[in-house]
């Protein structure tokens, strides 16, 4: 029997069949907003409907202009509009995916000045104070979702999502946590959910029995005043009387404080909250979050927890995802690591959604891997991800790769993220490189260090510098004490005391000071109900409390960390911007004690002496651990780089290349537009 023939198995839907039950969920990637976009976006699309997705959802597009995300966002109002999207689902279709249209009222979380809510109760996530809007704008308001859904069936949708979830606009309706209103619309559950059922019936009204209505609805707000699980299965089963054909899950809204998709979140954390609205509705159920391996999924569906899988950011790593599982390739899956660095983060940013595992997505037309015609010799210096990406799409065009590695394994600074708590998914990124170079068969040479010589006695035509960094050295007095170490030797497993200094708050040092808040003791990754009680999850499946929040429980700190730096900004405030908030939760929950405005003036055997504010102290440390960004390595980078007709072609990508402000998102995009250059 094949593996995953539950993932695999077609879903009649009586009207209409999806071929799997893989589904790929909603995503904003910035292409939808102008109508110049929508050729790129139609070919992000299709290349996911040909890698075998049995159900597409698009990004979200308002029915009217109040419901705008950001101002001029993308609207399904106007006959125009029905064109542009014309090309997405022609495009979807010839490769045998169905495809909805979500339609996104932003509400209160507009970036806009129109934004309108149940009741006028500003967002912490939006500037603009909402309007409460009026009986007769509501009525307004569902008359434009059920107009959006018709010109959705004109540009040949199989069908809308109304998103329900996440706090957007019906989500504001729904709970008390926004909805304060005394009229019909507001109250007990029974008026709060009218505006989400009122839609629901104007839709089904508008498109008629066979077209897909799917609706995303909340199953666990995660935030003050949110609904109870006996309010959820009310409003669920509501919905399907109403005329919903599909139940998506969302949880938690994103102004919850407690983190849903990043990469610490354990894998499919929340499926027990959809299993427990299924257990109380007739139409299939989709569970979300945290999905992003097939193991996964097939097990959430063998167990009847849910009838088919959602994934988002999966497809933006790999739109092959599919077929790869069809085909038995799980280990060609490149992995979405929840990161967020090239999608979210860009997504609040105003920037075009991509991936940091693949430079690809939302790229399609702009970054293409042509078979070459006149295969090169090519010589990649350095394992990390940048040089893993240069040999690997390098060698999948047909050019003969050699890769040199000085460790005994490839990685680079992936090897020493993956050990950090809650980074356990990076190994799939080490994982994929891995079978990719056994794949195009590129010649691995592991404990290797490359030299000047052995290059140009070899005859490559390309030698690609990807030596990456090296930790920056602090120049302080006393910085050669046996107490003070370099990040990569604690990441390593050297001894580290019970009181530690961090000195340097970017992305490393609050990685380090997570690693040492767990070190040696943790087991990674961390168990749901560890993760739960740390965050204060309600993890009854019936849960009572509202918004599914209980009380956190934490474990006292194995040691006390001080996290340092010279700025005066806030510490970590140049983290990731959906994601830099859970490091400082996290760090701040095990009691780290964070400083800014630091001078450091000495280490002695005592500890560190730092002056804050005009005052010298003392930090009573055992060690000190340095992480004080990079210098790059290019050694081999000859004076005379890239001059055509003397011995080979140097090309320098990466760290290597620029140290500052380094990230994994750079070198591998780096590496990637090289190869397909070349
Ligand atoms: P980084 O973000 O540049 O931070 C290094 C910090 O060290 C600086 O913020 C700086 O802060 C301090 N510093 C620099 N020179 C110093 C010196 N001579 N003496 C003392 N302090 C000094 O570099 P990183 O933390 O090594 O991270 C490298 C890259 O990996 C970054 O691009 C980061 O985005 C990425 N990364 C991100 C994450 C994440 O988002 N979770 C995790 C890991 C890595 P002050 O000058 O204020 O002291
Ligand atoms: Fe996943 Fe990170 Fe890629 Fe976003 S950028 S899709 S989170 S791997």
């Amino acid at each position: 029997m094949k593996p995953y023939t539950h993932l695999l198995e077609p879903l009649n839907l009586g009207f209409t069949q999806l071929r799997n039950r893989v589904v790929m969920g909603s995503m904003h990637t910035g292409l939808e907003d102008r109508f110049y976009h929508y050729p790129k976006l139609a070919a992000y699309f299709a290349e996911r409907a040909k890698g075998g997705v049995g159900l597409i959802i698009t990004g979200g597009i308002s029915p009217n202009r109040q419901g705008w995300l950001l101002p001029m966002g993308g609207t399904m109002n106007r006959l125009t509009d029905v064109i542009n999207h014309k090309l997405v689902t022609h495009a979807v279709h010839q490769h045998g995916s169905k495809i909805l249209l979500q339609i996104l009222h932003a509400g209160r979380y507009g970036f806009q000045p129109f934004v309108v809510s149940a009741s006028p109760i500003k967002s912490p996530i939006s500037k603009f104070k909402p309007r409460q809007l009026t009986e007769k704008e509501i009525f307004s308001t569902i008359k434009d979702y059920a107009h959006s859904a018709h010109l959705a069936q004109m540009a040949g949708y199989d069908g809308v999502e109304i998103m329900g979830s996440e706090g957007y606009l019906i989500n504001q309706f729904l709970s008390s946590h926004v909805n304060q209103r005394t009229d019909s619309w507001g109250g007990g559950i029974e008026n709060r959910m009218r505006l989400a059922v009122e839609i629901t019936k104007a839709v089904r009204e508008a498109v008629g029995a066979k077209f897909i209505i799917s609706f995303r609805l909340s199953m666990i707000d995660l935030v003050q005043n949110g609904n109870t699980m006996d309010e959820v299965i009310l409003i669920a089963q509501a919905l399907e009387k109403a005329g919903v054909t599909l139940l998506n899950s969302g949880i938690g809204w994103h102004e919850a404080r407690i983190p849903t998709i990043v990469t610490s979140v354990p894998r499919a954390a929340f499926v027990e909250y959809t299993a427990m609205v299924k257990m109380h509705v007739k139409i299939p159920v989709i569970a979300a979050n945290r999905i992003n391996m097939p193991e996964t999924a097939e097990q959430i569906l063998a167990y009847g927890q849910a009838d088919l899988i959602q994934m988002a950011r999966p497809f933006l790593a790999d739109p092959e995802w599919v077929n790869k599982v069809q085909t038995q390739r799980t280990d060609e899956i490149n992995t979405c690591i929840a990161c967020n660095q090239a999608c979210l983060d860009h997504t609040f940013s105003g920037k075009r959604v991509t991936c940091l595992v693949n430079p690809r997505a939302c790229y399609e037309t702009e970054l293409v891997y042509v078979k070459t015609k006149k295969p090169r010799r090519i010589a990649v210096i350095g394992g990390g991800v940048a040089g893993l990406s240069a040999a690997t799409v390098a060698a999948e065009r047909g050019h003969h790769v050699t890769l040199f590695e000085a460790q005994p394994d490839i990685g680079g600074q992936f090897n020493l993220a993956r050990v950090v708590p809650g980074k356990e998914e990076f190994n799939e990124t080490i994982r994929y490189f891995k079978t990719l170079l056994a794949k195009y068969k590129v010649d691995v040479r592991l404990n290797t260090t490359a030299t000047k010589d052995q290059l140009a006695q070899d005859r490559y035509d390309d030698v690609i510098v990807a030596t990456g960094v090296v930790p920056r050295d602090l120049k302080l007095e006393g910085s050669q004490l046996p107490h003070v170490l370099s990040y990569a030797e604690v990441l390593r497993g050297a001894e580290v005391g019970e009181r530690v200094a961090v000195i340097g708050a970017g992305g490393i040092g609050f990685d380090v000071s997570e690693f040492l808040l767990h070190y040696p003791t943790t087991p990674q990754p961390q168990p749901l109900a560890d993760w739960q009680r740390e965050w204060g999850v309600d993890a009854t499946p019936d849960y009572t409390t509202e918004g599914g929040l209980a009380w956190p429980e934490m474990e006292p700190p194995l040691r006390q960390i001080y996290l340092l730096q010279r700025k005066t900004t806030p510490v970590g405030s140049g983290l990731g911007k959906t994601t830099g908030w859970v490091h400082r939760a996290s760090l701040k929950k095990h009691q780290v004690r964070m400083m800014r405005g630091v001078e450091y003036e000495r280490i002695t055997p005592e500890g560190l002496w730092i002056n804050v504010d005009g005052q010298d102290q003392l930090l009573r440390v055992d060690t000190i651990v340095v992480c004080a960004g990079q210098e790059s390595v290019r050694d081999l980078m000859p004076a005379d780089s890239g001059v055509k007709g003397n011995g080979p072609q140097y090309h320098l990508i990466g760290g290597a290349k620029l140290a500052a402000e380094l990230d994994a998102k750079r070198a591998i995009r780096d590496g990637a537009e090289l190869a397909a250059r070349l």
